[in-house]
């Protein structure tokens, strides 16, 4: 199948792009699509079909539920049982936009499109192609990343290229995805309002919202049998390079002075390694002379949104780059570090080390 790509003005150049964009999706077919958070892949999110076509062209295990995209609170009615008076706080706060809210489905949603859940996730996307999109098309998208499964999200159009090529019809360009990651996911159905996945919208802006709030707890550790996150695609392995990451916690020079020691030791076989940084540490690896150790940034701590931004595509070149290892910094501090270092904790695979800093004073 040949992969079309349409770029999107922003004007009304592109009715004729969603009308064509949304023929495929009535034909059961899929389109990649550009949010505010990442790439999606929709398809019809009531078509049972098309469910199947979206786990075939990811390669994403078919007990892994996707996400219906609405682009007007009308339609939530007909896809839920009951909308809970925390969720029609949190529409109200954040919507449309990146926070995902989980609810009990009603029939009509198909359990392909869930994963066989009896509850759907669902949000309005803050984009207007997206929202055109789904208004075309007439029905919710049931769209995850467009992405194969393992990779990181994509936050442009190339990305879903790389990944999907061959195996959808159209893709949508609208330029960068604004955010860089996915949406925050809410689960309202039990006793405590619960995040199963963190993102954009962090725990103070919820909390001020519902009060009470908890994160789940298996999101913190590796996935395992002890640890089965609520969200079932957060157990999956994500965000992985091929080649192995290593989070450096501690004190910015000791880490650094750690990671610099590292490069030597690459240098001497002839390896190279890269070291995921900020535009504030930089200044610290400036000193250390010799093509072993790249130096990738991936924003400024004072503005995290910035580091948001970059993360997915940054992980994504780590594999052309001809590297023995990746040490990263970790990005904690700002507001949305409970997102970040969530993405990058799973791209690590957890692995994680604590620099102490007199052990490495050069
Ligand atoms: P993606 O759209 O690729 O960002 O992935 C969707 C995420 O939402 C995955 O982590 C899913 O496991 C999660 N998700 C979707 N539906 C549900 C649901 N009904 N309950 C809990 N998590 C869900
Ligand atoms: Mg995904």
């Amino acid at each position: 199948m040949e992969t079309l790509i349409r770029h999107l003005e922003g004007s009304s150049a592109d009715d004729s792009v969603y009308r064509e964009a949304a023929e495929w999706i009535k034909a059961g077919e899929l389109v990649a699509f550009p949010t505010e958070t990442v790439y999606g892949l929709g398809g019809n999110g009531l078509l049972a079909a098309s469910a199947s076509k979206i786990y075939a062209a990811k390669g994403r295990p078919s007990d892994n539920p996707l996400i219906l995209h609405i682009a007007d609170r009308k339609d939530l009615s007909g896809l839920v049982q009951e909308i809970p008076a925390g969720a029609e706080a949190l529409m109200d706060a954040f919507w449309p936009g990146p926070l995902t809210l989980i609810f009990k489905k009603r029939m009509r949603v198909p359990r392909e499109t869930t994963g066989g859940l009896d509850t759907v996730a669902i949000r309005m996307p803050a984009h207007p192609a997206a929202l055109a999109l789904i208004r075309a098309a007439g029905v919710p998208l049931a769209a995850p990343s467009a992405n194969a499964s393992g990779r990181p999200s994509p936050t442009k159009a190339s990305h879903v290229y790389e990944d999907l090529k061959g195996r959808i019809p159209l893709i949508l360009d609208g330029g960068d995805s604004p955010i860089g990651l996915e949406s925050t996911i809410v689960d309202l159905s039990g006793a405590v309002p619960e995040i199963l996945r963190p993102g954009y919208i962090g725990l103070p802006a919820l909390q001020k919202v519902l009060g009470t709030v908890v994160l789940d707890p298996a999101l913190l550790k590796m996935p395992g049998k002890d640890t089965r996150p609520r969200a079932p695609g957060m157990k999956y392995r994500h965000y992985a390079p091929l080649v192995p990451i290593t989070l450096i916690e501690g004190e910015a020079k000791g880490r650094a002075a750690y990671i610099k020691r590292k490069a030597r030791e690459a240098a001497e076989k002839k390896l190279r390694i890269a070291a995921l940084v900020s535009q504030e540490t930089l200044p610290f690896y400036q000193d250390y002379q010799g093509g072993h150790l790249l130096l990738l940034s991936l924003g400024e701590r004072s503005r995290d949104e910035s580091i948001a931004h970059a993360l997915f595509g940054v992980l994504r070149r780590l594999d052309t780059l001809n590297l023995s290892h990746v040490y990263s910094e970790t990005f904690e501090t700002g507001p949305l570090g409970m997102a970040i270092m969530n993405r990058l904790r799973k791209a690590a695979s957890f692995q994680q080390i604590q620099v102490d800093q007199e052990a490495e004073d050069e």
